[in-house]
């Protein structure tokens, strides 16, 4: 297990090939949780087809971009055999709590250099009053028609979202969580791209 303040690359694998890789900071790795930590400024690796970002996320090769983290501050709650990631974003500028993030992924597994997962597309944002809805539906049917995911697979990652919403884990107790002041911006070890 990893220690409190380590880094730890956070990656999305797909086909046997790296499609991002996010340096973040161990805040907790024990038999139930792995919480990461992501500040605004980490540099990381995404997928990018012809330049662009990749809608449907159906396609089977892609390149690597250079990308800097630079949205929110965010803290990954992700439970072991959970398929998502319980996620809170911070605004950069103020530490203000902006809101809670559902990432719709596989069961995160250890790597050498981390944990390795895969996004399965659809997502759930939860604004701080409680409203919600799914992001990127459209682009998980475009998933299905691409065969990426059988209808009966897409409807399986519908109902771990279902699940988390009628759980309603919301407030996780994490919303007033500040980074340790002394933690450097994680760096991107030199073997991020070695899938084991
Ligand atoms: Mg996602």
């Amino acid at each position: 297990m990893r220690s409190r303040g380590d880094t730890a690359l956070l990656r999305f694998v797909r086909y046997g090939q790296v499609r991002r890789a996010t340096p973040h900071v161990v805040v907790e790795d024990s038999d139930e949780l792995v919480a990461l930590y992501a500040p605004v400024g980490s540099p990381c690796k995404t997928a990018v087809w012809d330049g662009s970002p990749i809608r449907g996320q159906a396609d089977r090769t892609w390149r690597l971009r250079d990308h800097v983290w630079d949205t929110y501050r965010v803290l990954r709650l992700m439970r072991w055999g959970q398929a998502h990631s319980l996620e809170l974003f911070w605004e950069d500028a103020t530490g203000a709590f902006a809101c809670w993030y559902v990432n719709l992924q596989e069961p995160l597994r250890r790597s050498p250099v981390g944990f390795d997962t895969d996004d399965l597309v659809l997502d759930i944002w939860v604004e701080p009053d409680g409203t919600w809805r799914w992001k990127d539906e459209d682009e998980l049917e475009e998933a299905i028609r691409l065969g990426r995911f059988t209808a009966g697979e897409a409807a399986a990652i519908r109902a771990e979202g279902e699940r988390v919403i009628a759980d309603w884990p919301f407030p996780t107790g994490s919303e007033d969580w500040q980074p340790d002041p002394d933690w450097p911006t994680p760096e991107l070890p030199s073997d991020w791209d070695e899938v084991y």
